[in-house]
């Protein structure tokens, strides 16, 4: 018997899903009755649908298949005189249905169920059948449906916290703050069972920072009218109630209502504010959700706020450089890639500070990080419009800016030279930095952020080897060539496939008679396979890696212990090593070289250390340092490669130098080239007239020996006389006086 009873709808109420109301009663006269009783009757607007079944079976089948039946009125007494009862534990715990309000009816009085029963089963109501009038009838039913309406609101609320707890877990995953701030806004809509205009504000540091500054307070997330608020701060929003309310919540860290919205704080352990603000009445909020929903609703985002929030600060020192307040270099690729998305052209300039470590050395590390403040800061107010500075590591910094780099490179030099041209004052020093520039752009799509600042890396290796101007753009030869030093680095490193180490000399004749005056020590690199590396080339790789320090100490060593077991050299005869940049830099410099020559038992008066002129490029202190220490030591310095580089021939005189090294290019060519000859000229000037040595390289032939003769230069060195040879194969060669074998005719 399952019949809705057509229930006349009456006005209003007929829009509305009636209530249903199952009416369980063995005698057919309690179904007519109760019918009649309830005919037109709704309740909030919602009018009763009448469901009847005759007996406690019916009853099953029809609950079976309704969950929605807001109450049952149900006769104790049926099939059998527990019937009622039975089917009450039925629904309860076979069915497991709790919503459905249950009221027992009985028509002989003394047949009540126990109170235990009552209590056990969640019963509504009873009542003997006798005393149901209509109103009496209408009450209870009213009063369950009351009771129903509840039941049925506790259990959204139950589901919407179980929900809210499933969300949670999701929401607080997003480790962003903004991400679990918009996460939460919807999630509020979703609660709400309406799209919502909300606000998520939060202030825009830890209170560590500062106190609670309106100032700092930060959309972090909004929805429907204030969807084009995100990111900005509380200030853009135009309503001042709105502002006030979220203002005062955040303050007060408590619950700000106005008429048209509610502000709920969020308040953390770690003292972070923020607060959620809703553009519906308070009364409303609490009947969509609930007061109790809210309330955990709020305290879970708190919860998620300060885990979120924590994450995002966590995030921020993975992005903010402690030192300069810059970005990171994680922060950078980030940011690189952000703009990248768009499409548009980007330029990454790679700087560094020229001789940093020099300063570093001279001002001790605390100040050291003052520089670097200073650095990120004058390149903060000279790049207004850079989409992001960062530093790198040390002394390196990154800026990105737009546009690639045609015409925007000497605008980019123009700049930070000006920038850079006072010096900085730290404490009773000035110091002038000078930075140097590699750029590289991400003009064509699919150059990402690390190849990138790769390439740029590559310029400014180039800037820092030749030293001669303050900034390079990248070409695709530089990469080849930083390549091709990486690999000729990891010949020098490979275990299995190591290369070893041998040195050849090469003897430095007196112009005057010819006799030697010293051996010049060069290394050379052999592969297991025994063939011989291209010495500048690898001598270029170690000083790119930096390999260098530790060659050359090996050098040393080897070099002065083989020097001292040569037969038949006198005390006047010295030998020359090479000194390239990097190992001037190195602290170890000086300990390298005095261990070698007490281990030899060599005094440091027998050498000659030749260092090229890129070396005085920027007229540092440790150069001179160390150039002063080796000279005071009795060893001497020369300036090899002379004329190759930067030479104004003024800065000379002021270098602690003993002599020059005419370059061999010169040598070669002087005799074809009127040009080149003018230049041996005049370097042989200078140097006379400063009384500095000079020594012509690269001599082949008898005709060079004689026109270097006649220009009264010192030394004399080239094959003409010997090429380098093994230290073994020397004997000869000293036996001989330095004789050639057979004399060039
Ligand atoms: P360098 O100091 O200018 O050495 C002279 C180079 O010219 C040597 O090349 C030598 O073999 C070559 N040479 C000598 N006489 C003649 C000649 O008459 N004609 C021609 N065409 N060439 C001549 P090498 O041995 O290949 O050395 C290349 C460079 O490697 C050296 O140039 C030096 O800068 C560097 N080097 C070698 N050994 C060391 C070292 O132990 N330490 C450092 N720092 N650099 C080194
Ligand atoms: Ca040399
Ligand atoms: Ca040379």
């Amino acid at each position: 018997m399952d019949f809705l009873a057509p229930s006349e709808p009456e006005g209003k109420g007929a829009t509305q899903a009636p209530w249903k109301i199952l009416i369980v009663d063995d005698d057919p006269d309690v179904h007519e009755v109760t019918k009649i009783a309830v005919a037109g009757c709704s309740f909030e607007d919602r009018p009763f649908a009448l469901l009847h079944a005759l007996s406690a079976e019916e009853a099953r089948q029809l609950l079976r298949k309704h969950d929605d039946i807001a109450v049952a009125l149900i006769d104790v007494v049926m099939e059998s005189d527990t019937a009622g009862l039975a089917l009450v534990s039925w629904i309860r715990s076979d069915l497991g249905n709790t919503f459905t309000r249950l009221v027992l009816r009985t028509g002989q009085p003394g047949y009540a169920p126990q109170t235990d029963v009552i209590m056990k089963f969640d019963i509504d109501g009873y009542a003997e059948k006798a005393e149901l009038s209509r109103t009496k009838l209408i009450t209870a039913i009213v009063t369950s449906l009351r009771g129903y309406k509840l039941v049925l609101s506790l259990e959204a609320n139950r589901q919407k916290l179980k929900q809210l707890n499933g969300q949670f877990a999701a929401i607080v995953e997003k480790n962003a703050l903004s991400e679990f701030a918009s996460a939460v806004l919807t999630h509020l809509s979703d609660l709400v069972g309406e799209p919502i205009d909300g606000l998520l504000c939060g202030m825009e540091a830890l209170p560590e920072y500062g106190s609670a500054d309106i100032s700092r307070v930060r959309v972090l997330a909004s929805a429907g009218a204030f969807e084009d608020k995100v990111d900005l701060p509380l200030d853009v929003v135009g309503e001042d109630l709105v502002r006030k309310a979220i203002f005062e919540c955040i303050d007060s860290k408590s619950t700000f209502s106005t008429p048209q919205g509610v502000a709920l704080p969020l308040v953390t352990r770690n003292g972070m504010a923020g607060a959620i603000y809703a553009g519906l009445p308070m009364a409303k909020l609490d009947e969509k959700v609930g007061s109790e929903v809210i309330q955990l609703f709020v305290s879970n985002v708190a919860l998620g706020y300060e885990k979120t929030g924590l994450l995002e600060h966590i995030r921020n020192l993975a992005y903010v450089d402690r030192t300069t307040g810059l970005s990171t270099f994680s922060g950078f690729l980030e940011a690189f890639q952000r703009h990248a998305s768009d499409g548009r052209p980007l330029l990454v300039v790679h700087s560094d500070i020229q001789r940093f470590r020099v300063i570093v050395d001279g001002i001790g590390d605390e100040r050291a990080g003052a520089v670097l403040k200073r650095t990120g800061h004058r390149l903060s107010q000279t790049f207004p419009d850079a989409l992001t500075i960062a530093r790198k590591e040390k002394d390196e910094f990154l800026i990105l800016l737009k546009g690639g780099t045609e015409n925007k490179v000497q605008d980019v030099v123009a700049r930070v030279e000006e920038a850079f041209q006072d010096p900085i004052t730290l404490g009773e020093n000035q110091i002038t930095l000078r930075l140097r520039l590699g750029f590289a752009a991400a003009e064509s799509v699919g150059r990402g952020a690390e190849e990138t600042v790769r390439f740029a890396s590559i310029a400014l290796n180039d800037v820092r080897q030749k030293g001669l101007t303050n900034h390079a753009i990248f070409h695709p030869l530089m990469q080849e060539a930083a390549l091709e030093r990486l690999r000729l680095a990891s010949l020098l490193t490979g275990k299995d496939n190591q290369t070893e180490f041998s040195l050849n000399y090469q003897p430095i004749m007196q112009a005057r008679d010819e006799s030697i005056a010293s051996f010049e020590a060069l290394m050379r690199f052999r592969t297991p396979s025994g063939s011989f590396l291209n010495t500048a080339r690898m001598i270029e790789a170690a000083e790119a890696s930096g390999l260098i320090t530790e060659i050359g100490a090996w050098m040393f060593k080897a070099a002065f212990a083989e020097f001292n077991t040569f037969e038949g050299v006198s005390d006047r005869i010295r030998l020359n090593v090479n000194l390239s940049p990097r190992q001037v830099q190195a602290n170890r410099i000086y300990k390298d070289i005095e261990d070698a020559a007490s281990a030899a038992d060599l005094s440091l008066d027998r050498l000659v250390f030749e260092v090229t002129e890129g070396l005085f490029v920027a007229n540092d202190q440790v150069t001179m340092s160390l150039l002063t220490w080796l000279r005071n030591k009795g060893a001497k310095v020369v300036i090899d490669d002379f004329g190759t580089g930067y030479s104004s021939f003024s800065y000379l005189r002021k270098l602690p130098v003993d002599g020059i090294k005419i370059d061999r290019s010169f040598i070669m060519n002087m005799e074809q080239d009127p040009d080149a000859l003018a230049v041996v000229k005049s370097i042989i000037a200078v140097a006379q007239a400063l009384d500095l040595s000079i020594t012509a390289e690269g001599v082949e032939t008898v005709d060079q020996r004689k026109l270097m003769q006649e220009l009264k230069c010192n030394y004399l060195q080239g094959y003409l006389y010997a090429k380098p040879l093994p230290g073994p194969e020397l004997g000869s060669f000293i036996r001989r006086g330095g004789d050639p074998e057979t004399p060039p005719h």
